[in-house]
């Protein structure tokens, strides 16, 4: 009679595992069956009511269906185990192929970009590229400049006074007076490099800006050499022919002095808003250095003469891609920066 029940309570508890649809369900079912007020341990407990003979044989039994039933439980539970781990890896794949996130490629800022290209123009045609202070004395800014005391490029409203007496350079020019200082002629040099006004900030107009200042220092120098090298550095920055025209200038740095403009690249000189409808953008000034700053840098403008210009790197970059407002070029939006 007990070995009936054994065996009953065998293949009942087996279909249970099987059937058992989660982890909490199949504990249910071992407690139930193998714990320690299970039904396993409470039949162990009647068997003491059993003859011998008949006992020896129930227990044999009883240990085989309790075997059974605890190999089912394990196999059961370890696939349970097997289908979470599955899950979670499914849920946790990471797949390493694809690019990390948040890394990307810089570029070069606009005007850095200008810069070099420039740079390496003048290079090939035997110019030197100098760097100078920021922080510059009023001599080399104003004074070796031929920048009279009263002009009024030195009013504070333009120039950023520092408390010992120096400035921040108001133009890149000084770095000229410094490569006639340390080299002597002939000198063909360029010198680009920030420069600082104290403007109010607006759509056309920034504290900080690039300039790029040339000068070539020889015999013989004349405005025929000076326009060939403007032309040459014209074509190589916006890839075409440009046309350009002189207008006298007022420069107390040369005599004479010239406003360079070029035809207008956006409307091909008919006329557009960008060159207010003249159909001609002011770019760069230029002239033949005037022989007081030769003097003043202790070259003789007996033997020694030459042209200066100084080009606006800032304006080139707003014209080359049409830009209409010079805040963008120093607000760090990386929307702007990553078009180029
Ligand atoms: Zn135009």
């Amino acid at each position: 009679m007990m070995e009936t029940e054994i065996s009953e309570l065998e293949t009942k508890a087996l279909d249970r595992i099987s059937a058992a649809h989660s982890p909490q369900e199949l504990e249910a079912v071992r407690v139930e069956v193998l714990g320690r007020k299970g039904i396993l341990s409470h039949i162990s407990k009647d068997m003491g009511k059993l003859a011998p003979e008949e006992r020896a044989r129930a227990g044999k039994l009883l240990n085989a269906a309790k075997q059974a039933i605890e190999g089912a439980f394990e196999r059961r539970k370890q696939e349970f185990e097997k289908t979470a781990l599955n899950v979670r890896l499914d849920a946790e794949w990471i797949d390493l192929t694809l690019p990390a996130p948040g890394v990307r490629p810089g570029s070069l800022h606009p005007i850095t970009q200008i810069q070099m290209e420039i740079e390496d123009l003048f290079v090939s045609l035997g110019f030197m590229v100098l760097d100078g202070p920021e922080v510059e004395t009023e001599f080399h800014n104003f004074d070796a400049l031929n920048i009279a005391p009263e002009h009024p490029a030195r009013d504070a409203q333009d120039t950023f006074w520092l408390t010992d007496g120096n400035l921040l350079r108001t133009h890149t020019s000084p770095v000229q007076v410094r490569g006639m200082e340390r080299f002597p002629p002939p000198l063909r040099m360029i010198a680009p490099g920030r420069a600082f006004r104290n403007e109010s900030v607006d759509a056309s107009h920034e504290h900080t800006f690039y300039q790029l200042e040339g000068m070539m220092i020889d015999r013989d120098v004349s405005v025929a050499h000076l326009l060939y090298f403007m032309k040459t550095l014209l074509k190589e920055i916006f890839r075409r022919e440009v046309t350009v025209r002189l207008r006298p200038g007022f420069f107390p740095f040369v005599e004479p002095g010239f406003e360079l403009d070029i035809q207008c690249v956006i409307c091909g000189g008919s006329g557009c808003p960008v060159c207010k409808q003249s159909g001609w953008v002011e770019l760069l000034p230029c002239g033949l250095v005037n022989p007081n700053v030769l003097r003043i840098s202790g070259l003789d403008p007996e033997k020694w003469n030459g042209f200066a210009f100084g080009l606006g790197l800032t304006r080139l970059v707003m014209m080359r891609y049409g830009i209409d407002d010079i805040r963008l070029l120093q607000s760090g939006d990386l929307r702007f920066l990553q078009q180029f």
